[in-house]
């Protein structure tokens, strides 16, 4: 079966790629897990042995089929056709009690829609995911892993870093190279861990927190304070800065995730 450029579709061929997933993804038998994008099955296989029960959604129908001659047989393994974003995933395993409440997400998936996956893992910042996963290991392009680990100041830092950090503690986990898939991606690869929590600092307003983040990150190169103009005048932003000693110069990528928090905060309690 030749692979689909449109679905994204870079069957993993590394053995050392494939445990280190199964390792960090800490299995346990009694996880319920989410395979977003099975393929052929090599993760999927190997996810089976260790969970409690396995709902993998998989797009393409002639991999479907495939994928049910291969692990049809298996008790534990439910498999959905599907687009993952458009489907409602609690409704379609209602009927199936161990099937539900998936607490991991364990997956090589689709490059093409990284973004909307994680978004719809996690939730976005003004509208939280309410049941939170324990624990979600993703292989992504090495580039969106080092966004969003990223630490600030570095040129990684940005928006979708405070995004996905708000909401959840995230880890590198290696580097997987090019080479490990067939056909070979254009970008060298890498396995994250995302482990949602709630911060010890939360926004007041998560909908303004969000907006802040979007408005600060619009335009990179420029001072914080010239992206902000629209929203918070400058001599108070300057004032705002400095109380959260915050260089009034900084631009975005300089602010730590809590002390994004702490402004979209002030400026709630200026509006409040
Ligand atoms: N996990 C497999 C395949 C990864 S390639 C492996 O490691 O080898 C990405 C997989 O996601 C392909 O099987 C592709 O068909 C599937 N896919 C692409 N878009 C999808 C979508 N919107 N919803 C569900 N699966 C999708």
């Amino acid at each position: 079966m030749k692979p689909r450029r449109d679905f994204a579709q870079h069957w993993l061929r590394s053995d050392k790629a494939l445990s280190s997933i199964i390792k960090a993804a800490e299995l346990k038998s009694d996880d319920k897990v989410l395979e977003i994008g099975p393929g052929k099955g090599v993760l999927t296989r190997q996810l089976l042995e260790h969970v409690k029960s396995l709902v993998a959604v998989e797009i393409d129908k002639d991999l479907c089929e495939l994928l049910v001659k291969k692990l049809g047989e298996e008790e534990n393994f439910l498999l959905l056709n599907g687009d993952f974003l458009s489907l409602d995933l609690a409704a379609l395993v209602k009927e199936f009690p161990v099937f539900q409440n998936q607490n991991k997400v364990v997956a090589n998936i689709p490059y093409n829609i990284t973004g909307p996956i994680i978004e719809k893992l996690l939730g976005k910042i003004g509208s939280p995911n309410p049941q939170p996963y324990d624990l979600i290991v993703l292989l992504v392009q090495k580039e969106v892993a080092e966004r969003i680990v990223a630490k600030p100041g570095r040129t990684s830092f940005g928006a979708l870093s405070v995004r996905v950090q708000y909401l959840a503690d995230c880890q590198m986990i290696c580097t997987v190279p090019a080479k490990a898939f067939y056909p070979p991606p254009k970008v060298d690869s890498a396995v994250i861990k995302l482990t949602p929590t709630e911060r010890e600092v939360v926004a007041k307003n998560p909908r303004k927190l969000e907006t802040l983040v979007k408005l600060g990150f619009s335009a990179k190169r420029k001072m914080l304070r010239n992206n902000l103009q629209s929203i918070v005048e400058r001599d108070n932003l300057t004032q705002l800065l400095e109380k959260l000693s915050v260089n009034p110069q900084a631009r975005a990528e300089e602010l730590s995730v809590m002390q994004w928090v702490s402004l979209a905060n002030e400026l709630e309690n200026q509006d409040a």
